[in-house]
């Protein structure tokens, strides 16, 4: 069962789409998906893109923390 749940002012790095940027974790598989433009971001705590915004990163930090 995949859960999904939407980063509260995250920006999808492909499309630059904000809130558009859900997380998604299945089992121990974790990665980010962009509604808008279908970008899928595997393993989201090694960013591939250097440049990627930071608000992605704290965001995630945040829904790790709530659980
Ligand atoms: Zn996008």
């Amino acid at each position: 069962m995949i859960k999904r749940q939407f980063i509260a002012g995250a920006r999808c790095p492909a499309c630059h789409a904000l809130d558009k940027v859900r997380f998604c974790r299945d089992g121990e598989r974790e990665w980010l998906e962009c509604v808008a433009c279908k970008q899928v971001t595997e393993n989201p705590g090694e960013p591939e893109h250097p440049n990627a915004p930071e608000t992605v990163a704290v965001s995630i930090v945040r829904l790790q923390e709530k659980k």
